[in-house]
């Protein structure tokens, strides 16, 4: 997830033609506030905490992450989590230092392996722990980590991440975690890196009677406590990544229906607030839409051994794996809003079509590095025009994907610097890459072999974690087409190629101009009524026309200049 700082000047730009000159005032505060963000993004200075945080360290490096299980009590009335985290690992290299990130003012209080309790180095929100055990290579070893603490409190989830400590309109507890971006480590110990995913995980959760947690996978079992608590136990079968991983607890109530997939029964599961039971049972219909949309162009589902869930939360949403979080009031478009000012962003609930996407790229393909996150946004956003393509045909799915050029920022290049955790531009990575995708569309010109390419991305890299250049190669190679300019252009420069082109005595001559070297993709134009394809280079090129003008195909995302 996490479209979104710009939703909030959108909106603030509709209400500005009725509201006083104190919105204004808010408002440019607002984009102040917005440019400043995008300038220290760009500008930020790293530290070590963020080499440790962002890099595959030698103490992450010698290990390969394979269980999980999570297990803790959450205190709502305290705002307080305790408990442990087993991780069990391979061993790949020698080596006897591990390293397990957990976020202050979470403490990492004791680590115990085979029985004896060993040394920790804390170095800011990494924590060294060396074993004594022998790590011989190839061998399964399990590792004890104990926490407790109150954690870091969300204030505008998702976007900052934490716990929502939060109370229902019935003034009972709904509490939730969000952490993408922040890490997993900012409620739980974990090895905090998107490289090393593990194989499934065991979440076991100790919150008061009376409530009910929803985690990822399938609730393995319930069981009541003496002392009026209840633990739920659920078990994900399936590689996870850490911010994928999720609590939440509320009243809900539950309904479910079995959705007929491309891979057989899928249990589909709805958790939400007593009193929007009968609203949700009528707008969840956009979930088995979603389905259906999806798997054809993207294929199966990748996660039917855990069903999928809708799970309603106190915040907007977020793509936790099989348990997609839900909070957009029930409204379709993205609050009550289109995105895309077309229209068409309101055929459907944006948070169920935009963070189920996500099911296939974020949770099934994941990035290693979120420098290369536009691997989870670009495609997901894209998903949302595809989704409109299934019902609505490929004009409307046009309309939209055009109409949110407008979001557009080009502030900073989409890919960004590795090893760090930093995330390219925070907004391009969205509607700059689903037009990037839109316009490769064109450049294949076969719709079924584009659906073939999606599809097999999700064959390909199944459950895997990827690099960009695994992706822009696998593109080049089902497409035919060397792309490696294409995605320097979009991926790497905040420059729009620009057609510049002048009409004189029957000829037209244009050139590519605002682009990377060797930069020289084709476009559909209509010369003197007839469609037809040009092959733009950095250096003119002419060609005869009998008509004044030149028609450029829209889908291309691209600027035009008339001399
Ligand atoms: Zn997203």
């Amino acid at each position: 997830m996490k479209v979104l700082l710009y939703f909030p000047i959108k909106h603030l730009e509709i209400n500005n033609q009725y509201y006083n000159s104190m919105n204004q005032r808010f408002f440019t505060i607002l984009i102040f506030l917005f440019f400043f963000v995008a300038i220290s993004a760009q500008n930020k200075s790293f530290t070590k905490q963020d080499t440790l945080r962002g890099s595959i360290t030698p103490e992450r490096e010698w290990w390969d992450l394979t269980y999980y299980h999570l297990d803790i009590n959450v205190n709502p009335d305290e705002k307080f989590i305790s408990g442990k985290n087993t991780i069990q690992y391979r061993v790949i290299q020698n080596y006897n230092i591990i390293q397990i990130d957990l976020q202050a003012p979470l403490n990492l209080t004791k680590a115990i392996q085979n029985g004896e309790e060993l040394n920790i180095r804390h170095v800011g929100n990494a924590h060294f722990i060396t074993l004594k055990d022998q790590q011989e290579i190839g061998s399964i070893k399990s590792l004890d980590v104990f926490y407790e603490g109150k954690p870091k409190e969300a204030v505008r989830a998702p976007w900052d991440g934490g716990l929502s400590w939060k109370k229902d309109p019935n003034g009972n507890h709904f509490v939730a975690t969000s952490c993408q971006g922040l890490g997993a480590s900012v409620w739980w110990p974990n090895k905090d890196h998107m490289y090393d995913e593990v194989d499934s995980m065991l979440i076991s959760v100790n919150i008061p009677k009376g409530f009910t947690n929803v985690s990822n996978g399938r609730l393995r079992k319930l069981e009541e406590h003496n002392d009026n608590t209840v633990t739920s136990h659920w078990f994900v079968n399936n590689p996870i990544n850490n911010y994928g991983v999720n609590i939440n607890i509320g009243d809900y109530v539950h309904f479910s229906e079995v959705y007929d997939g491309e891979k057989g029964r899928l249990d589909m599961d709805y958790y939400v607030l007593p009193d929007n039971l009968e609203k949700a049972k009528e707008h969840f219909i956009d979930a088995p839409r979603m389905m259906k949309a999806f798997e054809h162009w993207f294929g199966p589902y990748p996660f039917y051994e855990d069903g999928f869930k809708l799970v309603e939360v106190p915040y907007l949403g977020m793509e936790h794996q099989s348990s997609i979080t839900y909070g957009n009031q029930y409204k379709k478009g993205y609050l009550g809003n289109d995105l895309s000012g077309t229209g068409w962003g309101l055929k459907f609930d944006f948070i169920i079509i935009h963070e189920a996407g996500h099911e296939w790229f974020a949770n099934n393909i994941t990035n290693k590095d979120v420098a290369d996150m536009w691997i989870h946004e670009s495609f997901t956003s894209y998903s949302e025009n595809l989704f409109l393509d299934y019902y609505y045909g490929k004009v409307a799915s046009a309309e939209y994907v055009i109409g949110t050029r407008k979001l557009i920022k080009n502030d900073i290049p989409i890919i960004g610097p590795y090893h760090v955790n930093q995330e390219g531009s925070g907004l391009d990575k969205y509607y700059k890459g689903s037009n990037m995708l839109h316009t490769l569309r064109q450049l294949i010109e076969d719709d079924e072999k584009w659906r073939q390419i999606l599809r097999g991305l999700n064959t390909s890299f199944y459950h895997q974690t990827v690099t960009t250049q695994q992706i822009e190669n696998y593109l080049s190679k089902q497409t035919g087409i060397d792309l490696t300019e294409f995605f320097n252009q979009y991926l790497r420069d905040i420059r729009i190629p620009t057609f510049e082109y002048e009409i004189k005595n029957n000829e037209i001559k244009y050139r590519w101009i605002n682009i990377v070297d060797n930069f020289d993709m084709p476009i559909q134009v209509i010369l003197d009524d007839k469609e037809q394809w040009i092959f733009p280079k950095a250096k003119w090129k002419t060609q005869p026309i009998q008509s004044q003008s030149i028609i450029i195909d829209k889908d291309f995302y691209i600027k035009t200049s008339k001399l």
